[in-house]
């Protein structure tokens, strides 16, 4: 494992999206529920205050930088990434391998129905793909869902309860879980469902996803305030040397 890049305290593992998959899929295949994570600048300025976040962060196999405020901010410190590593670009990239192999998914997560909506929408783009299961992630005890996927034996087990919830609760579970792999992927089952829209390409490019996410949801204004926070720290970091 390469030594991680320290982006304001949490470290990501420099690598581009073709490395990331096949990591991914060793990982998947020593089958030792090793969970990959997915910090975007909000993340990262979450977890400077929040230990336990910090700690789930650091215990990932795999910490790639979702999205591109990250990336810019390596550049800025110094200390550059290879490239951004969307999370939802990482899954669609491990769903087209699992498909080739007959490997299965589980989703966990979003509101009740969501996950089957996301299961059957990703049966029909990549064919082949076996979803052995899924769960809302509006569960009180972890119990009954920790037995159902076990039962299942995904070789992936996609965790999307939004952060920082889904990093706590796979670090929490992963020793009793048997699964291959886990990744936390936030509102992915609502793209891969249709509930919400990912921006659309020229945006991505443009490297404005969180702008567009703004403009389609004004409520998360207040969780993005932490965006501005996180340039002004990376600068300040920068200029402190
Ligand atoms: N969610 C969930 N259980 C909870 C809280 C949230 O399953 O207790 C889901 C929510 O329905 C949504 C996702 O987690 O599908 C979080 O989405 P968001 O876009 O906020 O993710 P983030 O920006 O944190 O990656």
């Amino acid at each position: 494992m390469t030594d991680r890049i320290d982006v304001l305290g949490v470290g990501f593992d420099s690598v581009t999206i073709d490395e990331a998959i096949a990591r991914g899929m060793t990982l998947m295949a020593e089958k030792r529920a090793a969970y990959v994570v997915t910090p975007n600048p909000e993340i990262v300025m979450l977890a400077r205050e929040d230990a336990a976040l910090l700690n789930a962060v650091e215990g990932a196999a795999l910490v790639l930088p979702d999205g591109v405020g990250i990336v810019k901010g390596a550049r800025i410190l110094g200390t550059p990434l290879k490239e951004k590593v969307p999370g939802i670009d990482f899954a669609q990239g491990l769903f087209a391998k699992m498909a080739e192999s007959g490997k299965t998914l589980f989703l966990l997560g979003a509101k009740p129905g969501v996950a089957d909506a996301a299961a059957e929408a990703l049966k029909a783009r990549f064919p082949g793909l076996a979803v052995c299961g899924t769960n809302d992630g509006y569960f009180q005890d972890n119990a009954p869902d920790i037995e159902k996927i076990n039962a299942a034996a995904p070789d992936l087990l996609l965790v999307c309860l939004g952060a920082p919830k889904q990093e706590l609760w796979m670090q929490e579970n992963a020793s009793k879980l048997n699964a291959g792999l886990m990744a936390g992927l936030g509102g992915s089952l609502d793209v891969f469902a249709g509930v919400t829209e990912r921006a659309p390409e020229g945006w991505q490019k443009l490297g404005l996803e969180w702008l567009y996410r703004l403009l389609k949801e004004p409520s998360r204004a207040k969780r993005m305030s932490n965006l501005p926070k996180f340039g002004f720290a990376v600068i300040g970091k920068r200029i402190k040397g």
